[in-house]
């Protein structure tokens, strides 16, 4: 790196500080970010101290202006150093991976069975962060091997919300189009001694199990169980008639790994995809896969410890690789459905809109009132692979949210509950206030005032006289008999500051637009300022009530959904 981009480095960290703390950078804090940004340059620290200080100088005699327009440019020219001191951040909150030198091979495996909620995010997030640390390949495998888990919407929600999240997937595999694949290995299983065709009646097997007896099944030579297998191909069997199981240890300490079962016979629900009546069961299409997609590391839940345990014995018989495996611990999420079949049940009886209403713990949910991919990716690294349980805390999701909306959502008022406020002694004017105040090149927005303003009528409850209208000016409050009315009370924000005046947002009588905001407390109805109606889709700030996201602009009104504050 050249002298010139060291010190316009230099100044960039000045200039986001100067931002950060509106007002002076502060020299400590901005040489701490420069020598962690640059390891290299601490045996100059020296210089680079100077360099700080000469930069304090430049931004001390620009205007906020020039400021931003400065930041902006540097943030571009160094957006790439923005991305290596992220990965420096995250370096320091997820542990190394072992064998991971050469590059990793991970995959994000759903099941298409809906729309993806937030557990399915820090899977699919903690592998994605991975792979980009390392580089190598990110596989999105459909596993819709059990048609009964199948929802043909699925196949295209998966890919919208894996898509919203921002996954770096390289390769997409659906299990179903490899049916052919997972039955060349069953028929090799069988032929080295691991598997056997099990006509027993399920319970039958469970207590032969439970007393670590094995079944009569069990004793087949491998030609008895190849012709068993090549009749279950051809679909000489029905539904519930046969299984094929894998030999592991009938007495094996834990019940689950007894001779547990790797196909299945399903003769309907038909498979959106394939025609099929033979199905592996996850444990082996999962390690079939694992092993023939190369996959070196595998992150996933503790409630996939067993299944991992069960997968050993299918790679130790081919003699495969095993992938290197990290269990994290469970995660609660309160507040929110986030079962798949009571989200379905809850449409389908008509107590939810839709996989997104917000009452729902789904990706498509969190994006409908506010919540930023960025967001709950930073969230879920902070949470990263650790093996301890945890509480997912949406305090923390929104304060990664606010974050990120804050410095670029537009500002603008919002009256719950209105009332009409006539104020006499002044002129109509046009107030002048800022879309983004820690921005002013994102412009301004203009609010006329005649002589009638609208006011939340929590104002008036408070019996407070002397009140500011933000942006405007001062007025006296007046009530008599039960009529409101008010009186211009000067101009001066000091003045409104002094007397500790409440400063309250406001909207004219004759402008404004209906709005419902939906809140997880219940429906407010108000009044918002018309340069909302630009905003749809976007998260907004309503002063003094709190970040929302704009929805939608129907039969003459909004409605907004309540982000947090
Ligand atoms: N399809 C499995 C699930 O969604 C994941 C399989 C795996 O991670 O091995 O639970």
């Amino acid at each position: 790196m050249t002298d010139e981009e060291i010190s316009e480095q230099v100044l960039w960290i000045a200039l986001e500080n100067a931002k950060k703390h509106s007002g002076p950078p502060n020299k400590g804090a901005v040489l701490g970010a420069v020598l962690a940004m640059h390891p290299d340059l601490k045996p100059k620290a020296k210089e680079i101290s100077s360099l700080v200080s000469l930069s304090l100088k430049t931004v001390e005699l620009m205007d906020e202006s020039e400021k931003n327009e400065k930041l902006g440019y540097l943030d571009n020219k160094f957006s790439k150093n923005r991305i290596s001191k992220s990965v420096k951040e995250k370096e320091r909150r997820l542990p190394q991976l072992p064998f991971s030198e050469k590059g990793v091979v991970m995959r994000f495996a759903p099941n298409p069975s809906g729309p993806l909620h937030l557990g399915h995010a820090r899977a699919a997030l903690l592998n994605d962060e991975y792979v980009r640390e390392y580089g190598g390949k990110y596989i999105l495998r459909i596993e819709d091997t059990d048609p009964k888990r199948v929802d043909p919407d699925a196949y295209r929600t998966v890919l919208e919300d894996i898509d919203w999240l921002g996954l770096q997937i390289t390769d997409v595999v659906y299990q179903s189009s490899r049916l052919s694949l997972y039955y060349e290995n069953a028929r090799q299983l069988i032929e080295i001694g691991g598997a056997y065709a099990c006509t027993c009646d399920n319970e039958e097997f469970r207590l032969l199990k439970g007393r670590k007896e094995v079944c009569p099944c069990r004793s087949q030579s491998e030609k008895e169980t190849l012709d068993l297998w090549d009749k279950m191909e051809e679909g000489f069997f029905k539904e519930g008639e046969i299984s094929l199981r894998l030999r592991t240890q009938i007495d094996h300490p834990d019940p689950a790994m007894r001779d547990f079962p790797l196909f299945r016979i399903l003769n309907s629900p038909s498979h959106p995809r394939v025609e099929a009546h033979l199905y592996p069961l996850m444990n082996f299409s999962v390690s079939v896969d694992d092993h023939y997609l190369g996959v070196t590391h595998v992150i996933r839940g503790k409630d996939h410890i067993a299944n991992t345990c069960r997968q050993k014995f299918i790679f130790d018989y081919f003699g495969w690789q095993i992938p290197y495996y990290r269990h994290y611990g469970r995660m609660g999420i309160e507040g929110v459905v986030l079962s798949t079949s009571d989200i379905r049940k809850g449409i389908n009886e008509g107590r939810y809109t839709d996989w997104d209403d917000i009452r729902l713990g789904t990706l498509r949910a969190l994006g409908r009132r506010g919540i930023t991919p960025a967001a709950v990716r930073r969230a879920v690294l902070e949470i990263g692979i650790g093996e301890t349980d945890i509480q997912f805390s949406w305090e923390n999701l929104f304060a990664k949210n606010k974050e990120i909306i804050d410095p670029v959502s537009h500002r603008y008022f919002f009256v719950p509950d209105p009332v009409a406020v006539k104020i006499s002694g002044t002129k109509p004017t046009i107030a002048k206030a800022s879309l983004q105040p820690s921005d002013p090149l994102q412009g301004s927005r203009n609010i006329a005032f005649h002589d009638t303003v609208y006011i939340p009528s929590v104002e008036l409850n408070r019996k407070i006289e002397y009140l500011r209208l933000k942006d405007l000016f001062n007025i006296l409050i007046k009530i008599e008999d039960g009529t409101i009315s008010a009186e211009y009370a000067g101009n001066s924000l000091e003045e409104a500051r002094s007397k500790k005046a409440p400063i309250i947002q406001w909207l004219p009588y004759e402008e404004n637009v209906p709005c419902t905001l939906l809140t997880p407390e219940g429906v407010v109805k108000g009044l918002c300022e018309q340069g909302v109606l630009n905003e749809t889709g976007k998260e907004v700030q309503f002063e003094r009530v709190g970040f929302v996201k704009i929805d939608k602009f129907d039969k003459g009104e909004i409605t907004a959904y309540f982000t947090h504050r």
